[in-house]
Formats: structure tokens, C-alpha cells, sequence
């Protein structure tokens, strides 16, 4: 199937789900612990850089650029910590699902993702194979913005105490505590 083609929603949601299944998640949850592990996991370095660089004066929030020995994902500053959090998810999807654009698609891929970008900057793009978060009529684009919704979504669960307080005894909350131990979380 060509990238340029509609593919259901359904199946965007779903890829970006099989994706983020495949992955482990921990508590206590940072963005920055999930991609050093990423990165561990890859034995591919993810940078994570804040501000566009020379991409700044262009119409997006954040940037994928694989790079021969490293991922490199920038963001525009400026943000909360959330807002951010969920653009570097969304390039984070782009590395996972592996969507490197073929050749002979690509220059038709920018256009359709930011229209107003200059050629110039499009053939520089183009050599560096980055994704942009813009365009969510794109197959890619939505199942990387899926892949963000439903990371962002785990990430707000383990943010959560994982015991409510309210409902325990100091005993229960101790053998609790040991149990969610054995599985690597800690409350
Ligand atoms: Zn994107």
C-alpha cells in the first residue's frame, strides 16, 4: 500500500496500539527514563533537543531526524512539560513504527505535510528523511499521533499513586508495596 494512501482510522489506531504494546512501560514515569530505555532496548542513541534550530520559522512543533549513528527528535520551546511531552511521543512514534518515507514518495509527502515549506528545505528533508508533526490527514502522521494519544495515556496512568490512600491500612499498603516490587514498579 502506498504511505499516500487513506487507510482506515481504525487500522491507524490499532498499528499505533500494537506498537505501544510491545514496549515496557515503568513507574515512576518520565518521558526521559522512557527514552533513555528506548534507547537501551534500540542500541540506537534518541536525542532529544529543545528548539527547531533551522527549522524554526517553519509551521511545526516538533521533528524526527534519523541520523546515522542516532535519532534525533527537536521540539519548539515554550511549551509545559505535558504539551512537550506529547510531541516528542508523537516523533517517538514515527521511530517505533519505522516510518521512513520511500524516495520516490517522499518529496509529495512534504509537500502534503506542510505546503508551506520552501523546496529548498524540502530537499534538505528529504535527504535526512524527517517526519513532521503537521499534517494528520497522512496515514503516517495519524498513526504517530496515535501512537502519542495512547502513550500519553499510559504515562498519566503511572503518574497516578498506585494505591489511593484513603482505602488502606498501614499492613495492606506495606504487603501491596511488596507485591507491585516484584514487578518493578514503585509507588
Ligand atoms: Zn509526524
Amino acid at each position: 500500500m502506498s504511505l499516500l494512501n487513506e487507510g482506515g482510522a481504525d487500522q491507524d489506531s490499532l498499528i499505533a496500539a500494537q506498537a505501544l504494546a510491545k514496549l515496557t512501560l515503568r513507574r515512576p514515569w518520565s518521558m526521559q527514563r522512557f527514552v533513555e530505555q528506548l534507547s537501551l532496548q534500540r542500541d540506537r542513541p534518541i536525542e532529544i533537543i529543545e528548539g527547531l534550530g533551522e527549522f524554526e520559522s517553519m509551521d511545526f512543533s516538533g521533528i524526527w531526524i534519523p541520523l546515522p549513528e542516532k535519532d534525533l527528535i527537536r521540539h519548539r520551546s515554550g511549551f509545559t512539560r505535558i504539551e512537550r511531552d506529547g510531541i516528542i511521543a508523537h516523533e517517538l512514534g514515527h521511530i517505533i513504527l519505522g516510518h521512513e518515507v520511500p524516495p520516490e514518495e517522499r518529496i509529495q509527502y512534504f509537500q502534503r505535510t506542510a505546503s508551506s515549506i520552501p523546496a529548498v528545505v524540502i530537499k534538505r528533508l528529504m535527504d535526512q528523511q524527517a517526519c513532521l508533526r503537521s499534517n494528520f490527514d497522512l496515514p503516517l502522521e495519524r498513526q504517530a499521533e496515535w501512537f502519542a494519544t495512547l502513550l500519553m495515556e499510559a504515562a498519566a496512568a503511572l503518574s497516578q499513586p498506585l494505591f489511593p490512600d484513603r482505602d488502606l491500612n498501614p499492613r495492606q499498603r506495606l504487603m501491596l508495596e511488596r507485591a507491585a516490587a516484584i514487578f518493578g514498579w514503585s509507588a
